[in-house]
């Protein structure tokens, strides 16, 4: 037998991932599975981007860069934060990764002793445990529920932070409860943190672009501008230009932090792909464009998939401020049905041909997650299929 490190035995493989899989095997066992298990859109990159990829590898951009990104990435994220977010960087406070993934786990390895603590709202975003435990931290959940609209009060996060707590994660608008912070809520979270200056705050704006309000984006840093030294803004092209498989997410922070990611990163997977990074240069100096219909689609589709739901007696849902999901709670479901949990509840659906991820994943049981990042047909039937399981048919 061989022995396995404490560290790994302390995570799991990704659920998400998981019931990708179980869906995937049900099909080719001849069951029709409509998944609505995706955390990733269902666009295709735009041509213009694949375009200036192809370029990049006919001119031979095909060998190692600087580890922490090209300099021409660099200058087109820094162009990014200053006109979207009127966040001022210089290249050595930018730092390109594989994917989003990897910032946030080079700041877990460069900023975590043993024992050090996270703060991290519920539900949450599967991986940030997970990779804080990697890095021996130590995860300290909030739970949120409907009726604080799955945010934290600045009670809850007073009331959690301790000499340990190194870093809070915000992640608005959120995957999986798809609800964004106000300025005035980040502003009142902030009033808090000023009386803790040791703690980081993990700003992860990964469904920025993915909003259904006309108003601007705002993050911790914008309402907070005296916090920025302290912020880490977590940012990729994976979901806003439909570039999950590209692998590249980016980050701005402070310059000693960010060399020490980049440290970890050097280290690690070195420099992020080539032709990659090229690719997402183009996208961010593409401007918003491409970006429109996709989120246009995604708001119809969103505002189809509540109306549904809403609908279903049993479920709860609120209307999402943005990404592409949705996360109703089941809790009359499962009581009406003699179901003890919400994996109980994804294993029915499941049976019944709909493929969810359940909420205890996410850290918040009693709830599913499901994905409108597929096409208006799927969402239609998926939505059959769910009311006839709600209401006792299948
Ligand atoms: N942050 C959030 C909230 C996400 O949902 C995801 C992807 O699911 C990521 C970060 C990581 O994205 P990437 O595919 O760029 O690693």
């Amino acid at each position: 037998d061989i022995r396995l490190s404490r560290r790994v035995n302390a995570v799991r493989p990704s659920p998400t991932l998981a019931v990708a899989a179980r869906a995937q095997q049900l099909r080719r066992e001849g069951k029709d599975i409509v998944s609505l298990g995706a955390g990733e859109p269902d666009f295709d990159t735009p041509e213009y981007i694949k375009e200036g990829a192809i370029a990049a590898i006919r001119q031979g951009f095909t060998k190692y860069t600087a580890v922490g990104g090209t300099p021409e990435l660099k200058a087109a994220i820094i162009h990014k934060f200053q006109n979207d977010n009127g966040l001022s960087y210089r290249p050595d406070e930018i730092l390109v990764s594989v994917g989003g993934k990897q910032s946030f786990f080079n700041l877990c390895q460069a900023l975590l002793d043993a024992g050090d603590e996270v703060i991290i709202p519920a539900p949450y975003w599967v991986s940030y445990p997970d990779m804080v435990l990697l890095a021996e931290g130590r995860p300290v959940i909030l739970p949120t529920d409907a009726t604080q609209h799955f945010k934290i009060t600045p009670e809850q996060l007073a009331a959690a932070i301790t000499p340990a707590t190194r870093l809070l994660v915000l992640n608005s608008p959120s995957n999986p409860s798809g609800v964004a912070y106000s300025r005035d809520e980040l502003a009142a979270l902030g009033e808090v943190l000023r009386h803790h200056p040791q703690v980081l705050i993990a700003s992860d704006d990964m469904y920025e672009k993915i909003r259904f309000h006309d108003e601007a984006f705002v993050n911790i840093a914008n309402a907070c501008p005296d916090l920025t030294p302290r912020c880490i803004i977590m940012n990729g092209v994976s979901k806003a230009y439909a570039m999950t498989g590209w692998r590249i997410g980016y980050c701005g922070g402070p310059r000693a932090l960010i060399a020490a990611m980049t440290t970890v990163q050097s280290q690690s997977t070195s420099n992020p792909t080539s032709i990659a990074q090229v690719a997402a240069q183009v996208a961010l100096e593409g401007g918003d464009s491409a970006i429109h219909p996709m989120v246009h689609a995604f708001r119809r589709r969103h505002d189809y998939v509540y109306g549904r739901l809403h609908a279903l007696p049993g479920v709860q849902v609120l209307p999402s401020d943005g990404t592409f999901y949705s996360f109703p709670g089941f809790q009359g479901v499962m009581a009406a049905r003699g179901l003890p949990d919400d994996v109980a509840v994804a294993d029915a659906l499941l049976e019944a041909g709909v493929a969810v991820v359940p909420g205890s994943a996410f850290g918040s049981p009693g709830h599913i997650r499901l994905s409108f990042a597929t096409s208006d047909d799927n969402l239609r039937l998926a939505l059959d299929r769910i009311a006839a399981f709600v209401h006792g048919a299948s």
